[in-house]
């Protein structure tokens, strides 16, 4: 299997962090998410160990709550000692409601808003990680106002191809998102970040992409960085005390994808920087991660229930089930890679070519195409899409008025619901 919190009972049952995943259905109804928090806690404890191993004390990996965010999330990864990165008052409302220590919480995003700013100082964010000139100012203007110093991280792009989709790769010279270092941008913005007697600048940014396998991407962004940080020193005395070099790993959605060694990855990147801050004659600064993706993707899941299915011979299969792209648009988005399996008859060969679909008015709403499925495949089966846990919930939608899925946690033997499932009365809330 493609994670190793999966397995199979006796009887042909698909388990999730030992949890029995048709009796999840029976008990919380279907369809929902599935997570796994010894799997998250797991994920997030590689990071935090090996970024102290190999960075040092001061070093602190981020979760990208993006990927992922409620309440729970953030307590659990509080309670793992990471920071997090928040990318909109709502995902910072939610990590304050949850009591997470906001002095670790790095607010990002390529437009933050004037009530985002103000917001977010209201709160005690620890950092800003500014975009460009226009949002320094903006940040140095509230940080008058409310007579503070505000801490901030300013977001270069390396001007690295990721050699990932285009829809996520983001640190490219022409990517929406931060100031270029080759065209001189970035220096520019450094000096008058350094002239705002209101703002201290602490350090650098960069974010290459995402599901990124490849660790020269790293490096090579790690080495475009610090000789930036060198550059800073030189000509203006500035130490970086910062350096925050994104998130973007990985994760396995299919047998096809390769496996990440994280903590290996880690490894390599602090020899290759510890090596280039000597060449370069500069310290080490503390090091930040941000992963969202290679924390919580494998700790999920998603549980359906199949309904029609179609055969139309010569043509296609289909099986639909009680969700879709509401619940997960990712497929519709960018054509995402998963694996299907067959919650609940494990131990039937898999041979119907079928495509996945949900039951939105729309052609695209699709989960996944060209999936294999045991022939027997019937109205009532469990349909389970594996690795959910990054970028569905988060990126869910009331599309056709369908009310959000649950999220239920499993922790060993226990199971809890740690976002309920949306009710109609939900859904119209706001109706006038
Ligand atoms: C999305 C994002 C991340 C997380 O990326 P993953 O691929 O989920 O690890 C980290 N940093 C920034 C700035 C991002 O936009």
């Amino acid at each position: 299997m493609i994670c190793e919190n999966l397995s199979v009972s006796s009887d042909g049952i698909l388990l999730f962090g030992g949890a029995n995943t048709v009796d999840m259905i029976k008990k919380y109804g279907s369809p929902l998410y599935l997570m796994d928090e010894r799997r998250l806690r797991h994920n997030c404890r590689v990071y935090v160990d090996s970024m102290k191993k190999y960075f040092g004390d001061d070093a602190l990996p981020l979760y990208a709550s993006k990927a992922n965010s409620f309440k729970q999330i953030y307590r659990i990864v509080a309670s793992e000692g990471m920071g997090t990165d928040v990318v909109s008052s709502g995902e910072l409302y939610t990590a304050k409601s949850a009591g997470f220590p906001l002095e670790k919480a790095y607010f990002h995003s390529n437009n933050k808003t004037d009530a985002d700013i103000e917001y977010a100082i209201d709160c005690g964010i620890g950092y800003f990680v500014a975009d460009n000139e226009e949002e320094i100012c903006a940040i140095d203007h509230f940080a008058v106002k409310k007579g503070i110093t505000q801490k901030i991280l300013i977001r270069l792009t390396p001007g690295i191809d990721p050699h990932t989709y285009e829809a996520v790769a983001t640190g490219k010279v022409d990517s929406k998102f931060g100031s270029a270092i080759v065209t001189g941008e970035a220096e520019r913005v450094t000096k008058i970040a350094l002239s705002k007697k209101n703002i201290e600048l602490c350090g650098f940014h960069c974010h290459v992409g995402s599901q990124v396998f490849d660790s020269d991407v790293y490096l090579a962004a790690a080495e475009i960085m610090l000789s930036f940080v060198a550059d800073m020193k030189k000509n203006y005395g500035f130490e970086t005390k910062q350096l925050n070099l994104g998130g973007g790993y990985g994760v396995r959605y299919t047998e096809k994808d390769p496996v990440i060694d994280i903590a290996e990855n880690i490894k390599l990147v602090a020899e290759t920087l510890k090596k280039l801050c000597e060449k370069l004659d500069i310290d080490l600064p503390a090091i930040r991660m941000e992963p969202g993706r290679s924390i919580v993707a494998d700790a999920g899941l998603t549980l359906y229930t199949a309904g029609s299915v179609k055969r139309i011979p010569e043509y296609k299969n289909y099986v639909s089930v009680d969700g879709g792209m509401p619940d997960n648009p990712r497929y519709a988005l960018y054509q995402s890679s998963y694996t299907v399996l067959l919650a609940n008859k494990m131990n039937e060969k898999s041979d119907f070519l079928c495509s996945v679909v949900g039951r939105c008015c729309e052609s695209g709403d699709i989960l996944q195409e060209n999936v294999y499925l045991p022939s027997s495949v019937t109205r009532g089966d469990i349909v389970a899409v594996l690795t959910t846990g990054a970028y569905n919930y988060s990126m869910a939608s009331n599309y056709n008025r369908i009310p959000r899925l649950p999220t239920i946690m499993v922790n060993g033997n226990e199971d809890y619901v740690a976002v309920r499932r949306e009710s109609f009365e939900d859904i119209t809330r706001n109706d006038m």
